[in-house]
């Protein structure tokens, strides 16, 4: 795809449509509230969140893609042709089980095909995934994705981890065995709404979130189960800045308490294996509850999409995996046997190659260059990268500081 035509989650260069895949910040970096491009194509929850999130905002941008699994066109000038002649541009949303709102985006035009997931959670056990799955596979009946632009936040076989309905059990159980214990749990302002509403579910208790949080809580509808005020519930959900280990000793020398960290990043030493609550620290349990997929969803996913290629979306965080190490073997590019089994028909396109403006800069260059950075990266990764992820991580909640949504760690 040329330049000057789509971005995806990338708000700075000048394009003549802009995709919104979910409303994490580390995806709307360069967004502002009087950021005004272009038309603005998200999903309608993202859409309804967006004010509260940007105000005074030019909502007028705003473009929704209704409803999943639907074809959406646009006509856009070839910004190549001295005519100002048009093209068309499809696009379809489907649900990418992160977190409210957030979706991938299926493109299809003279450019070919691509996929770009955003962030992403593939249960494919479960019936939104199900769901996806089946839109998906309709979808690319008579196409042959060109570029899949993959999260790979979780791209290596060491991140082994559960559903995210059994491990929203193992908080639960970590909260039944602690029941003299005020209980914190670390959250973004987006995303984890599935575990606190388990939880509250199951304990029957309300749960404690900041004010913003609750304005964010009755937006998504959700009106009887959290609150503001602390006589009300033991359990207080907080934000991840403010989860560090100084804070759990302060708040010990007032009432036991104990910090509960969902996330899939701690979860590539000792429990691996298991993929089951491990003690970081005498106040603090990390829980593999994670709204990014595992590797081996990743897999999976790619063996459902048989692209041609693919990309890394995350290449800015400590524990980046180009995904064409581990399964390049699954693209049709490398593999040309399996592909000439592939069941899709490959439509006659010009070959220009497909470039989209996404939210990280990929590097150009030769084939063989190319993937011998690639392999000297991600061998560094293999071997060290991640421990020194998880590390750095800890070093941090020790310090104290914030920790990002884009360190991989949601
Ligand atoms: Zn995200």
């Amino acid at each position: 795809m040329e330049k000057g035509l789509i971005s995806v989650d990338r708000w700075t260069s000048q394009s003549q449509a802009y995709f919104l895949t979910h409303l994490h910040s580390d995806h709307t970096q360069g967004l502002s509230p009087t950021w005004a491009k272009g038309p603005l194509f998200c999903s309608r929850l993202t859409a309804n969140l967006f004010p509260s999130k940007f105000p005074n905002f030019n909502l007028s941008l705003l473009r929704i893609l209704d409803p999943f699994g639907a074809w959406h066109s646009l006509s856009l000038l070839s910004p190549s042709s001295t005519l100002q002649s048009r093209i068309t541009v499809e696009v379809m949303a489907i649900d990418a089980h992160h977190c409210p709102g957030a979706v991938m985006f299926l493109f299809r035009g003279e450019f070919g095909c691509l996929l770009f997931t955003g962030d992403f959670r593939w249960e494919t056990a479960s019936k939104r995934a199900k769901v996806g799955r089946t839109m998906l596979l309709d979808a690319l009946k008579d196409d042959v994705v060109d570029i899949l632009y993959l999260d790979n936040t979780y791209c290596n076989p060491s991140y082994i981890f559960p559903s995210r309905q059994a491990a929203a059990q193992q908080v639960v159980d970590i909260i039944v065995s602690h029941p003299e214990h005020d209980i914190i749990i670390a959250i973004d302002t987006l995303g984890k709404e599935d575990l606190l509403l388990h939880i509250s579910r199951t304990l029957k208790i309300k749960i404690w979130v900041w004010p913003e949080r609750l304005r964010t809580m009755h937006l998504l509808g959700f009106h009887d189960i959290f609150t503001t005020k602390t006589s009300l519930t033991r359990v207080r959900a907080v934000p991840r800045y403010s989860f560090n280990i100084e804070t759990l000793e302060g708040l010990n020398t007032m009432r036991p308490t104990i910090g509960i960290m969902p996330s899939g990043l701690p979860w590539v030493t000792k429990s691996l294996e298991r993929g089951s609550v491990e003690r970081f620290h005498k106040y603090i349990y990390t829980v593999p509850y994670s709204d990014h997929s595992c590797f081996s969803e990743i897999e999976d996913f790619i063996k459902l999409v048989q692209p041609t290629s693919m990309k890394g979306i995350v290449s800015s965080s400590s524990c980046y995996v180009d995904p064409l190490y581990y399964f390049g073997c699954l693209c049709g590019a490398n593999q040309p046997v399996q592909r000439s089994l592939h069941k899709h028909k490959r439509k006659e396109r010009d070959e220009r190659v497909p470039a989209v403006c996404l939210r990280t800069a990929f590097s150009s260059g030769g084939a063989s260059a190319e993937s011998e950075r690639t392999r000297e990266r991600t061998v560094m990764v293999k071997h060290s990268g991640i421990h020194v992820s998880r590390i750095s991580a800890l070093r941090r909640i020790q310090r104290g500081a914030k920790i990002m949504e884009d360190d991989c760690l949601n």
